[in-house]
C-alpha cells in the first residue's frame, strides 16, 4: 500500500514500524458544539482508513482524542451558565450520536484533554528538563529555536515565521521567539484551572496530542492524521514537542484530508454557509453524507451542494435497488445455471467479481482512492444488472455477487439496507396464487393478490417470478 505523506511530499511505500500493527492518532473535536461538516470529513476519512488496513490484515490502534478546555469551551460554558466539564460531557454525547450514526467506529481509546493533566504535565516537565521549553509571566512555552527542523512538516522556515509573527505580540512580550507556543497557560478570571509546579492554569492545545500520542500509542507512531488546517501550527507543534521530549521520531506517516467548500465557497460562520451535520440530516440521510464525502479523493478539496448531495442519493439508490434485485432474483433461481445463455452471462458475472475485486484493493492501496473504490463498486452494478436480466443464472453466482458489493462497500462504512421485510404469512398467499396461476385458477389467483394489497404489500409480475414489496 502506498501513502501520500505530507512530510516528504509524495506517495511512499507503507511499512509499519511493528510488523503487522498500525498505531493511527487523529485529532478529535473540540467539544463546545455539535460537529460541522468540516470535521465529519477527517472522521470519515481516517474509520475508512482503519477499516482498510484491517481489511488489508493490520491490527489497527486507534486513538482520537476530545479537546475539552479551551478558550471556546470556555465562553460557551460561560454563556451557557454550566460548567466546562458539563458541556464537554453534552457534546461528547451528541459527537457520539452523530459518529455512530455516519457508522465511524468508536477508537480503541477517546481520551479527554481534562483527563491527562498528570501525563500533559509530565511532558511539560521533561521538555523544561531538557531546556526546550521556559516560563514567562502568563505561562510556559516551547522554544521554536531549540528544535532543530522546526517548520518541516509545514514547509516554514523559522526566519520567515519569526519576521512574519513580529507585529502580533501583544500580551506575550517576554516570549523568547515570536513563533514560540504556550504549553500552559496561567489562570485568568473564571477560568478553570489545575495545580501545576508552574502556577495554576490549563493545557495549551497543541500538547495534550503529543501527550495522549505517548500514553497511549508510544514514542513513534505510524500514521497520524487530521484536517489540512491542522499542519501548522497545531501538527508542526506536535512534532517538535514530543521529538523534544522523546528523542525519536514522532509520526512515520502524516496525512491531511483537503477542505470541504460550499457551492464552491469556502465553508465559514461569516458567510453563512456553515452546516453542522445535525442540521444536514433533517435533509439527508447519514449514509447518503458518508458515501457524499467518499465519492471524492480525501486530499482533494470537496465541492458541497444540494445538487451534488442529490446525486450522491440517486447513485446510493442504483447500488441498493441492484442489490434487492439480486437478491430477490436469487430466491427462485436454479442452484445450477440452465440454458446457454445462462452460462454465458454466469461466466461473465464471475469475471467482473474478480475485476471489480481487483480494481477496489489496487486503488485504495494507492492512497485511498475512495472514489475509484466506488467507481469499481459501479462497474460491478452495470455488470450485475445486466446479468439479472438473464433467466437460468444459478442461485450461488447471484448470492456471491452481491455478499461481494456488500463485502466492498462494508470496507467503506457503507451499509446497503436490503431487508425487504416481507412477513411469512405474505410469502405464503404469493405461494398458493402461484399454484392458483398453474392450476388456471385466475379467479382465487386475483383473489389471493387483493388480499396481499390490503395488507400494505404491491405485487409486481416480472420474468423472473412475482415481487412484494411494501407499498
Ligand atoms: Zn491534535
Amino acid at each position: 500500500m502506498r501513502i501520500y505523506n505530507t512530510q516528504t511530499r509524495k506517495k511512499e511505500e507503507f511499512e509499519t514500524l511493528e510488523p503487522g500493527v498500525v498505531k493511527m492518532y487523529v485529532c478529535g473535536p473540540t467539544v463546545y458544539n455539535f460537529f460541522h461538516l468540516g470535521n465529519a470529513r477527517p472522521f470519515i476519512t481516517y474509520d475508512t482508513m482503519r477499516r482498510y488496513l484491517e481489511y488489508r490484515g493490520y491490527k489497527v490502534k486507534y486513538v482520537q482524542n476530545f479537546t475539552d478546555i479551551d478558550d471556546k469551551m470556555i465562553a460557551r460554558a460561560n454563556n451557557e451558565n454550566m460548567t466546562v466539564r458539563a458541556l464537554a460531557d453534552r457534546f461528547i454525547e451528541e459527537y457520539y450520536h452523530d459518529a455512530d450514526r455516519l457508522n465511524i467506529q468508536r477508537a480503541d481509546a477517546h481520551p479527554r484533554a481534562t483527563d491527562c493533566i498528570p501525563t500533559i504535565l509530565d511532558m511539560i516537565r521533561t521538555l523544561i528538563d531538557k531546556d526546550y521549553a521556559y516560563a514567562t509571566s502568563d505561562g510556559v512555552y516551547f522554544d521554536v529555536s531549540k528544535h532543530e527542523g522546526y517548520g518541516k512538516l509545514s514547509n516554514h522556515k523559522l526566519e520567515d515565521l519569526e519576521a512574519g509573527a513580529s507585529d502580533r505580540l501583544s500580551g506575550e512580550d517576554d516570549k523568547r521567539n515570536n513563533a514560540d507556543f504556550a504549553l500552559w497557560k496561567f489562570k485568568k478570571e473564571g477560568e478553570p484551572a489545575w495545580e501545576s509546579p508552574w502556577g495554576d492554569g490549563r493545557p495549551g492545545w497543541h500538547i495534550e496530542c503529543s501527550a495522549m500520542v505517548k500514553a497511549y500509542l508510544g514514542d513513534t507512531i505510524d500514521i497520524h492524521g487530521g484536517g489540512q488546517d491542522l499542519v501548522f501550527p497545531h501538527h508542526e507543534n506536535e512534532i517538535a514537542q514530543s521529538e523534544a521530549a522523546n528523542e525519536k521520531p514522532f509520526v512515520r506517516y502524516w496525512m491531511h484530508n483537503g477542505f470541504i467548500n460550499i457551492d464552491h465557497e469556502k465553508m465559514s460562520k461569516s458567510s453563512g454557509n456553515f452546516f453542522t451535520v445535525r442540521d444536514l440530516v433533517k435533509h439527508y440521510d447519514y449514509k447518503i453524507l458518508r458515501f457524499f464525502m467518499l465519492s471524492g479523493h480525501y486530499r482533494m478539496p470537496i465541492n458541497f451542494s444540494a445538487d451534488l448531495l442529490k446525486a450522491a442519493e440517486n447513485g446510493w439508490k442504483r447500488i441498493e435497488t441492484c442489490l434487492e434485485n439480486l437478491k430477490f432474483i436469487s430466491q427462485t433461481a436454479p442452484e445450477q445455471y440452465t440454458g446457454e445463455a445462462a452460462g454465458k452471462a454466469e461466466a461473465l458475472l464471475s469475471e467482473d467479481c474478480a475485476a471489480a475485486k481487483k480494481a477496489f484493493i489496487k486503488v485504495m492501496d494507492d492512497d485511498l482512492n475512495t472514489a475509484d473504490a466506488l467507481a469499481a463498486i459501479f462497474d460491478l452494478v452495470r455488470s450485475a444488472n445486466t446479468a439479472v436480466k438473464t433467466t437460468g443464472i444459478s442461485k450461488a453466482i447471484l448470492q456471491q455477487t452481491a455478499d461481494l458489493m456488500i463485502e466492498l462497500l462494508g470496507i467503506l462504512g457503507l451499509k446497503a439496507e436490503q431487508e425487504n421485510h416481507v412477513p411469512k404469512q405474505i410469502l405464503e398467499l404469493l405461494q398458493q396464487r402461484s399454484e392458483a396461476k398453474k392450476n388456471k385458477d385466475y379467479a382465487l389467483a386475483d383473489r389471493i393478490r387483493n388480499e396481499i394489497q390490503s395488507q400494505d404489500f404491491i405485487i409486481e409480475d416480472t420474468p423472473q417470478g412475482p415481487k412484494v414489496t411494501h407499498k
